[in-house]
């Protein structure tokens, strides 16, 4: 197993993936450009990743002859989505390839397991208890309030949570969240938040993108902003070496996100991890040498890890669905060909059939000479936008 899992896989090969929405399809894309086939295992017809890929088999992510047929397909798989069960990586580990491991993965999707983690890589987080017993609530620490109560699993994009003030709000809010398994979290002065993305490969070699500043609107990512002088020098050096303690305690070979939180005393706090590319980290398809998506595929095929190069300013707006209902209630798609008569916008959208408010229809990448020039081109197209 292991000359098998060190081999490189060259181009032409077919390369899977677990999970068809935009992070598999931008994966995908990315392979195909590099000259690879590609494989998506995902049940919905018109998954955004189905829709691009040369293989697309529908099937559940534990249906058995839907990942043997992914096998078959493919040198190597990896996956996008942050749920797919870590039991059917571990399947798939048996005959190919997987990146990242199921064992990373059932961390990261596990809060927590999570937080253990961070604790056991010394990595500080914010103070916590692990809510599993009426038991364990009632021995909550009042330290911890106020407070966010997070489902320990399957939480995403803010859902999942409740912000408590008291013991009672605690108390009815596991209730509300049907008594799952759940962390209760301080809640913590933000000043900031920014999120790293490294790759680390099998034989450990391990590189990063710069660091992003990452602005949330009602618990979903907005907008990222990478450019010098956007975070204090200090605070990027401790994230990205926070960022490679986490990925070197989990062994992990593949695409990682860490999340953090700057305080207003200028600590840095580690928030979460995704086990995969993540929406911050989607400038570098326009701003660096070599992009997040990239950087899973060089992975997951054992070629060279090079250190990214940021060679622009650039800052990433999410486009929501929202922004299909500006002026009326039914759905029209936005002024593409203003925003693009503006200088350093790339847009990329997902394929995705129906605009929903809170749905992640695509995104806009702009860079620029200057943070100036970058900011003043973010403001325009936003004015147009919204
Ligand atoms: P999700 O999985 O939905 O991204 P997060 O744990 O990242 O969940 O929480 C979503 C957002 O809520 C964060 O980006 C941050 O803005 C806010 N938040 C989460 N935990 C805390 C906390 N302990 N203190 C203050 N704000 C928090
Ligand atoms: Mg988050």
């Amino acid at each position: 197993a292991q000359d098998r899992d060190t081999r490189v896989i060259l181009p032409g090969a077919t390369l899977g993936v677990l999970g068809g929405g935009q992070l598999g399809r931008m994966f995908a894309q990315t392979a195909q450009a590099m000259g690879y086939f590609t494989a998506v295992l995902d049940k919905d017809e018109t998954s955004p990743a189905g829709l691009v890929s040369h293989h697309h088999i529908r099937s559940g992510y534990e249906d058995p002859q839907g990942l043997a047929e992914l096998a078959r397909l493919c040198a190597a798989v990896t996956t996008e989505f942050e749920n797919v069960p870590a039991g059917s990586l571990n399947r798939l580990a048996e005959s190919l390839p997987v990146s990242p491991a199921g064992s990373a993965v059932a961390i990261a999707q596990d809060r927590a397991a999570e937080k253990a983690h961070f604790v056991k890589c010394s990595v500080p987080c914010a103070p916590y208890a692990v809510i599993e017993t009426p038991g364990q609530l009632a021995a909550v620490n009042d330290v911890l309030l106020p407070g966010i109560v997070k489902t320990a699993r399957m939480g995403y994009d803010g859902k999942g949570q409740v912000r408590v003030t008291t013991r009672e709000e605690l108390n009815t809010a596991w209730e509300q969240l049907g008594r799952v398994p759940c962390v209760l979290e301080k809640m913590l002065p933000l000043a900031l938040e920014c999120s790293v993305i490294v790759a680390r490969g099998r034989d450990g070699t391990i590189v990063n993108l710069p660091v992003q500043r990452n602005l949330h609107r009602d618990g979903i990512l907005a907008v990222t902003e990478v450019y010098a002088g956007n975070l204090p020098a200090t605070q990027v050096e401790k994230a990205i070496a926070a960022a490679r303690s986490v990925a070197i305690g989990l062994d992990y070979v593949g695409v990682l996100c860490v999340e953090f939180f700057v305080l207003t005393d200028g600590m840095l706090v580690v928030n979460e991890i995704a086990p995969r590319p993540h929406n911050s980290g989607h400038y570098s398809q326009n701003a660096c040498d070599v992009s997040q998506f990239e950087l899973q595929v060089r992975c997951m095929t054992n070629l060279p890890l090079t250190q990214p190069r940021q060679h622009s300013p650039s800052i990433m707006l999410n486009l929501l669905g929202d922004l299909w209902f500006k002026n009326s209630s039914e759905a029209r798609s936005p002024a593409w060909d203003q925003v693009l008569a503006l200088p350093g916008c790339a847009l990329h959208l997902y394929g995705k059939h129906d605009a929903k408010r809170a749905r992640k229809m695509g995104h806009l990448n702009i860079t620029g000479a200057t943070p100036e020039a970058v900011r003043a081109t973010a403001l325009k197209a936003a004015a147009i936008l919204g």
